[in-house]
């Protein structure tokens, strides 16, 4: 068992190693294939023996092997912090199908969380292709689909095996990226300047999100990643003047929310449902 653990950890270290590419390159419309990684300030091409991930920081002294310039520990963090999400991920889920598709999401959102956070960027090559594979893997992998269900099952009207899923993965998105196209709409008729905080990025990520989780699970999302942002936002505020004025990167949250709530989100609905009563 613990074998598995570390090889799916060294792949996540290598996948956190291209998820570091994206997150430089995409919100800036660059390749993510050619050229080859080189070092920001003296242009040098990284070597492949210098390009292992988390080792190769560690040998080099955080610094480029050329010209020394400090090489940024957000690196090997991202390295790890894949690793750590895919053992998490197996943790939860074995090794299987759901594995591979909450594999997926998790590495998606990690480059979201970063795009936003370091240049306020959500890329519209990770939402639209996040967004298609969740709705493809839909047909394959089944979707929370139960409000929608319930809802038909008044009108008589029962869903296949498919249908429900992928209904469900459509519901999920059209659940949280309108929720969320919504709130920016009554803010920018409100004339508050949040419309620029909310911006259609995290339409395009709640869409994916949907398209992942279904209703349940992305109402989830919403609800952790505005209440911990927003708790955040708060005390940051509390404790400095200067943070007023700074643009909160929402999509952040909400993607830690999502990586959340993908994993575990399902036991902490049963406990809300059986603690309000609500028997599911
Ligand atoms: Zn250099």
């Amino acid at each position: 068992m613990i074998i598995v653990f570390i090889v799916i950890g060294l792949f996540g270290l290598v996948f956190g190693s291209f998820l570091n590419v994206c997150i430089a390159r995409l919100p800036r419309g660059e390749s993510i294939v050619l050229p080859r990684s080189h070092c920001p300030r003296c242009n040098h091409a990284i070597h492949w023996y210098d390009n292992i991930p988390l080792i190769s920081y560690l040998i080099l002294g955080a610094k480029c092997r050329d010209c020394h310039a400090p090489i940024s520990p957000i690196y090997p963090f991202i390295e790890a912090l894949t690793a750590v999400t895919l053992c998490l991920t197996f943790y939860v889920y074995g090794l299987g199908p759901e594995f591979v598709k909450l594999a997926l999401f998790g590495m998606l959102l990690i480059v979201l969380i970063f795009t936003d956070l370091l240049g306020r960027r959500i890329p519209h090559q990770v939402t639209i292709f996040g967004i298609s594979m969740g709705f493809l893997l839909s047909f394959f992998i089944p979707v929370d689909n139960q409000p929608l269900e319930w809802i038909l099952r008044h009108w008589h009207i029962y869903l296949d095996v498919p249908i429900a899923s992928v209904s469900g993965a459509v519901a999920g998105a059209l659940v949280g990226g309108g929720l969320f196209y919504a709130v920016g709409e009554i803010f920018y008729h409100a004339g508050g300047k949040q419309k620029e905080y909310l911006g259609f990025g995290d339409v395009m990520l709640m869409l994916m999100v949907g398209t992942f989780l279904g209703v349940p699970l992305t109402l989830l999302t919403v609800l952790l990643g505005s209440l911990g942002g927003s708790i955040i936002a708060l005390a940051a505020t509390a404790f400095s003047r200067r943070l007023r004025d700074y643009a909160w990167p929402y999509g952040t949250f909400l993607g830690i929310a999502a990586i959340y709530a993908g994993l575990d989100g399902e036991r902490l609905l049963d406990w809300y449902l059986r603690f309000s009563g609500m028997a599911r």
